[in-house]
């Protein structure tokens, strides 16, 4: 697919070659149907004695079905796990890790488990095992968030990456059509800010660019028949490619605008992403046309940012912020914090454009095409 357009020396010509850093992260991933039966040879890769599973309370079964597989290494579950990995979560997990003499951690869930194997791996150095149940991308990413007392913090570090990640995709049929549709398109969201990143290189935008189109073609079959075993395979492939771009390079305007307004209105995190990622696209489309070429060529459509919002349309995502939970009085506030430290961005961020961006947003109108 990279190399569609490709010139006569056969390189894609959709990003042009220029200077750039490639960071090459150290990621082991297990990928396939049925992976799960090999946690227990994982486990003792990483010389893990006593494990203790990590889930939310919904996926608590789950957690204790998977630990049966490891034996005499399943030393107990954790299932308080918790949107936005509030401290005082990862505390009460650090005593049962203390009391319980654990040397190894397996997060089964989404990027809230993740989060706090994280968390946890970073304050006690153990080896964290991830078993990723949705397509938040978070097992791919050196970063953490954490909430104390409703206040959010973001930290980067080599450290926080999972030592080994098994994507099994029959874990992620029990995840409802509109939460694997949001999660997805939350997924895309990550590849299409890594093809206008300014620190973009031309490795992370094939990921990108392949990522967008797994899931893109990949959604509309699972909300039809969940059970759709290809779709649900090529799902999980994308959710891991995108997952790998948010790790590698910048986030900008898109993740600033989702990350305001999910902590301002505690706004469901990937319903928040599908909505505002048209308009997001829109801003940028002329301060970043190869991007946009490589984001319609995924997608199969002329016009990114439209292609985007009919994707979540055919989805049957909400169209609107209103929808979801956001207060009316909330646009000229979320215009104001969106502004303030403003991630770099291929196109300037003025206040009253942005302020134009969450409002139509929030009425769930087509993107503005400029
Ligand atoms: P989540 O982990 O909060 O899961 C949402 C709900 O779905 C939970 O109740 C969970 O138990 C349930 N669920 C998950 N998988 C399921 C399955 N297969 N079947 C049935 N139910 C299932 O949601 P998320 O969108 O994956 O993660 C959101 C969180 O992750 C946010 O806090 C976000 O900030 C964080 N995140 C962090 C990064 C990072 O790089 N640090 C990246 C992406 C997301």
């Amino acid at each position: 697919m990279g190399i569609a357009n490709a010139d006569a020396k056969g390189v894609s010509n959709a990003t042009p070659l220029s200077t750039f850093v490639y960071n090459s992260l150290q990621y082991r991933v297990v990928f396939g149907f049925g992976t799960v039966a090999r946690l227990g040879d994982e486990a003792e890769r990483l010389g893990i004695k006593r494990a203790l599973v990590l889930t939310t309370h919904q996926q608590r079964e789950e957690g204790a079905r998977l630990g049966t597989r490891l034996g005499r290494r399943f030393a107990g579950i954790f299932s308080d796990a918790t949107m936005h990995t509030p401290i005082e979560v990862t505390e009460a997990a650090i005593q049962v890790v203390e009391a319980s003499d654990i040397d190894g951690l397996i997060a089964v869930g989404g990027g809230s488990t993740v989060g706090l194997g994280k968390a946890l791996s970073l304050r006690t150095g153990l080896p964290q095992i991830a078993l990723p149940t949705t397509y938040a991308g978070s097992e791919m990413t050196p970063i953490l968030g954490e909430t104390r007392g409703g206040i959010k913090t973001t930290q980067r570090s080599h450290d926080l990456v999972p030592d080994t990640v098994i994507y099994d995709v029959d874990l992620t049929f029990e995840l409802p059509p509109r939460a694997s549709a949001a999660s997805g398109v939350n997924a895309i969201a990550h590849a299409v800010e890594a093809l206008y990143a300014p620190t973009a290189n031309p490795v992370i935008s094939l990921m990108a660019e392949e990522g967008i189109a797994a899931l893109g073609h990949a959604l509309p079959r699972i909300v039809v028949t969940p059970s759709d075993k290809a779709a649900r395979r090529d799902a999980l492939y994308g959710a891991w490619l995108c997952g790998a771009c948010l790790g590698a390079v910048e986030m900008s305007l898109h993740h600033k605008l989702c990350h305001v307004l999910g902590g301002s209105f505690d706004l469901p995190h990937a319903e928040t992403h599908a909505i505002v990622l048209p308009h997001a696209i829109a801003y940028n489309a002329a301060a970043a046309p190869d991007a946009m070429a490589r984001i319609a060529r995924a997608l199969d459509t002329p016009n990114a940012a439209l292609g985007l919002y009919d994707l979540a349309r055919r989805l049957q995502l909400p169209s609107g912020l209103s929808d979801i939970g956001m207060p009316e009085s909330g646009i000229e506030r979320a215009a104001d914090i969106a502004v303030q430290n403003p991630y770099a961005n291929p196109r300037p961020v003025d206040r009253a454009s942005v302020r134009d961006l969450i409002a139509r947003a929030y009425r769930g109108d087509p993107p503005l095409l400029q």
